[in-house]
């Protein structure tokens, strides 16, 4: 009786290896997505960002560019002006407006070649990024579809083995499939051990001869006294009989 129940634990256990193999690849591919969108939205926020900033220094451009053009525009103006002049003292004073725009024409201009000297290294990068962008996009368009029916996959795979498991699971006590349970997360998926000689075939420890004598007969739930999974005795299949 107990041997049989030791033995479904066996093949639920199997069962249960298989559901968390399949969670863990799913868990995985999950990972990956989550990996691959993290780094398209921190890449995308970047060229924003650099796209903000270079529509900035363009604006500064537009400015400069409006600030040099009027001040021409005064410059002939007061050119103009010049014919029509009466006296001396007006020349002399129109000409120290026509300088005094000139000089500060000279540093607006100065601050133009700056500022479209920062406007190219700043296309650059953003060019780059955007490139940088496009591929990683193109990249994950070709990846997310399969790893999207590789995740639906997993998901039917689990979904058709849970009626397996809950018949399994019904055919042992409560209190076996408790200690089953616990076992299992706390062993890493592995909870009942099958052996067929005196060692335990999860952790490799010898089993104590008193103990061996009580697997043997399976008559009740015995722990590996190093690892703490359940032992349970399952005879060497007979073509294996005879083999060292
Ligand atoms: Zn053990």
């Amino acid at each position: 009786m107990l041997r049989e129940q030791l033995e479904t634990l066996a093949v639920l256990q199997g069962i249960d290896l298989e559901v968390k193999e399949h969670k863990t690849a799913r868990t995985e591919r999950l990972d990956e997505i989550e990996r691959y969108e993290g780094e398209i939205a921190r890449l995308a926020a970047e060229v924003k960002r650099l796209k903000e900033a270079w529509e900035d220094k363009d604006g500064l451009r537009k400015a400069k560019e409006q600030t040099i053009s009027d001040a021409s525009r005064k410059t002939t103006d007061k050119r103009m002006r010049m014919s029509q002049i009466k006296s001396i003292k007006e020349l002399q004073a129109l000409q120290r407006e026509i300088g005094a725009i000139k000089e500060s024409n000279v540093i607006v201009e100065e601050e133009l070649i700056e500022v479209l000297t920062d406007l190219e290294a700043q296309e650059g990068i953003l060019k780059q990024k955007e490139d940088e962008l496009t591929a990683l996009r193109n990249d994950w368009n070709e990846k997310k579809g399969p790893l999207q029916e590789q995740i639906a996959e997993f998901d039917r795979q689990i979904d058709q083995t849970r009626e397996a498991r809950d018949a399994t699971a019904s055919r042992l006590s409560d209190d076996l499939m408790g200690k089953y349970e616990l076992l299992f997360d706390r062993r890493d998926g592995t909870a009942v051990v099958a052996v067929s000689s005196a060692i335990c075939q999860a952790c490799y420890m010898n089993i104590p001869p008193q103990l061996w004598n009580d697997v043997l007969r399976n008559e009740r739930v015995n722990l590996c006294p190093s690892c703490q999974r359940i032992l349970f005795y399952n005879p060497p299949a007979p073509e294996q009989e005879g083999q060292p």
